[in-house]
């Protein structure tokens, strides 16, 4: 790939600036221009992530698409994968981590995310997102400001927590109405089990359904203080998974 000059500080607070009440289309289209093919998007089938995989595949963006498959999506994640791609004509890359489940309880002890689901996170998410984004310049996320106190301050354009890398988050100012109204306008196929009480969809062990009134991301890492899986916190926190 060709190399790209590192953008400065300057050039991403300028950018984040213009960008900030742009729509997503135009944020992408900014991000390919100057990233060229050192960008990727990281998918992990959520709402946001089929937002931006519609837009991107409608617009005949060049934005590589890649998924961390930790080998425990619920079935209907991966039947999901499956219909996008179909419906895009798209492949979405797996990224999957060293171990297999099966190894990953050799090594560590059976369903390690019971009992160290940071030590798990990192190993199935963390350490695979290195290496797919080892070679980028940037990567394209769907994170909202209103997801999580840690992605309130999340900029349209900003440095990550790696070195040397930006994150681009072109839906961050748009809200969970937002992102449904565009899925069900453009007929963007969904995990099925949204309709089942899980508003947020991870991992199967570590997923379950909200109850009403309750926080959507309850039903992540429940009966845990861990809110996050280390991909997009802050620089300060140890990956605070
Ligand atoms: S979400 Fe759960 S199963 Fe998935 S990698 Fe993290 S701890 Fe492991």
């Amino acid at each position: 790939m060709a190399e790209t000059a590192a953008p400065t500080d300057e050039e991403l607070s300028g950018a984040a600036a213009l960008l900030e009440a742009a729509d997503p289309v135009a944020t992408l289209e900014w991000a390919v221009a100057r990233f060229g093919r050192r960008l990727a998007l990281a998918c992990s089938f959520g709402p946001e992530d089929l937002v931006l995989v519609d837009l991107i595949a409608r617009n005949r963006l060049p934005i590589d698409v890649f998924t961390l498959d930790t080998g425990v999506f619920f079935p209907e994640t991966y039947a999901l994968w499956r219909d996008v791609e179909a419906r895009y004509g798209i492949k979405v890359r797996a990224m999957r981590p060293a171990q297999s489940i099966e190894e990953q309880a050799a090594a560590h002890g059976a369903e390690l995310w019971k009992r160290a689901p940071d030590r798990c996170c990192h190993l199935r998410k963390v350490i695979p997102l290195g290496a797919a984004l080892d070679g980028l310049t940037a990567w394209v996320t769907g994170i909202r400001r209103d997801q999580t106190p840690d992605r309130a301050h999340a900029k349209m354009v900003e440095r990550d927590r790696r070195p040397g890398l930006v994150k681009v988050n072109p839906i961050a100012h748009w809200t969970h109405d937002d992102v449904w109204a565009h899925l069900y306008l453009h007929d963007v196929p969904t995990n099925p089990l949204h309709q089942q009480g899980y508003p947020s969809i991870g991992c199967a062990p570590c997923t379950s359904p909200v109850g009403a009134g309750e926080d959507p991301r309850n039903g992540r890492w429940r009966g845990s203080v861990k809110t996050e899986c280390g991909l997009h916190v802050a620089e300060t926190r140890e990956h605070a998974s």
